[in-house]
């Protein structure tokens, strides 16, 4: 088959960690007999430094016409003086809202090889820790009305229709699917309205979906069971505020930074996918990044947009072999010993892909 990408490569570290992600594409396409062809277009810091704006609207046309987009990252103090309108990270809103993406896809798994850099005891382990967090985006209390009083009483109103939770609970339902049948549903339905709207709706959704457990945690307690028991979870389905904080909590008891995908998912199957690390500028163009967080994310849209998941097997597989046979970039080598270019991790993963 053939496949559209849109590759936005960004700053910093971007353009060295996309290349691999890109290799990994073309290895796994070698493999099993698909064509990817990329249209690369500018975003963040490089399309300011380009056409003056940090979202141009031809990068927009660009990801409007391809099957999904591949983002590295943006930023650096470069353009730090920008004005607010035109920040790097502003093109990142631009995009999502151009493209309709409403669901954030944070997955959060130990690599056993890796295991040693968890900041959990191993007992809180012994369920194993592959869950993934999907989070509501375009809607609660980052979007509602905000004011302040003349006293300095201030005010972030909390709104979601009915509409908003039905899209995101089967987003995560139809992942559960793709997963181990097991959606929990974080509110705070004992104190907020919009939580109890949150629930009543998951449930009636949960109806189309018989074949998939549902359960129901409080915020607070799921922030806790989550550094008690992260194996309990599959899919965590939550709104926009909490999912920002469980979904740093949840990458964190991974370990690194480095290894951490994510998507982002409209209603089409068109989705966006890129590592959960920033541009980095302190190791920029050393050839030093990890790239396995934006190769993971290439095997994320080959599950989730392009419903390949035999091949995004085939990535998370070769991922892993390497890890296990030892090979480390600088930010997962243990103080001391030796690690490997961002290049060469790509290359031993590609090597791996082949052989597996
Ligand atoms: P960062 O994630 O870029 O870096 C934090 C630390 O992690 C640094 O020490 C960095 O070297 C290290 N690191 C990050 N990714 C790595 C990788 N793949 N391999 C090895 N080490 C890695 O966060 P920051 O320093 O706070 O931000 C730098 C810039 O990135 C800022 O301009 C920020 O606004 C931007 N940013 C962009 C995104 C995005 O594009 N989605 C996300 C976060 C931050």
């Amino acid at each position: 088959m053939e496949f559209r990408i849109a590759v936005l490569k960004g700053d910093g570290i971007g353009p060295e960690i996309v290349a691999e992600a890109m290799k990994a594409l073309d290895t796994v396409g070698e493999k099993f007999g698909h064509t990817f062809t990329y249209e690369e277009a500018p975003i963040g810091g490089a399309a300011i430094d380009a056409v003056g704006e940090c979202l141009p609207e031809r990068t927009v046309d660009i990801c409007q016409g391809s099957d999904s987009v591949l983002l590295g990252a943006v930023g650096g103090p470069k353009w730090d003086s920008q004005p607010p309108s035109n920040r790097p990270e502003k093109a990142l809103l631009g995009i999502r809202k151009e493209l309709g993406l409403f669901a954030n896809i944070r997955p959060a798994r130990l690599w056993e090889p890796l295991a040693d850099a968890c900041p959990l005891k191993p007992e809180r382990l012994k369920d194993g820790l592959d869950l993934v967090v999907v989070r509501e985006l375009t809607s609660d209390v980052y979007f509602g009305d905000k004011s302040r009083d003349a006293d300095g009483r201030s005010h972030d109103d909390m709104t979601y229709s009915p509409e908003e939770v039905e899209r995101i609970a089967r987003r995560a339902f139809e992942m559960a699917r793709q997963r181990r049948n097991h959606v929990t549903s974080v509110d705070k339905a004992n104190v907020l309205e919009t939580s109890r709207l949150w629930r009543e709706t998951v449930a009636r959704v949960a109806e189309g979906y018989p074949d998939v457990e549902l359960d129901y945690l409080y915020v607070d307690n799921a922030a806790m069971q989550l550094v008690l028991n992260p194996g309990q979870f599959d899919v965590i389905l939550t709104g926009n505020l909490f999912g920002d904080i469980l979904s740093d909590e949840a990458s964190c008891i991974t370990g690194s930074i480095g290894m951490l995908p994510s998507a982002s998912l409209s209603l089409s199957s068109r989705g966006m996918y890129e590592p959960i690390h920033g541009s980095a500028p302190d190791i920029a163009g050393k050839n030093l990044a990890n790239p396995i967080a934006t190769v993971l994310s290439a095997a994320m849209m080959l599950r989730y947009s392009l419903n390949l998941p035999q091949e995004a097997d085939a990535i998370e597989g070769a991922v892993n072999r390497v890890l296990e046979a030892g090979f480390r970039t600088a930010d997962i080598a243990k103080p001391g010993d030796e690690y490997m270019t961002c290049s060469d991790m790509g290359q031993a993963i590609c090597s791996e892909i082949r052989n597996g």
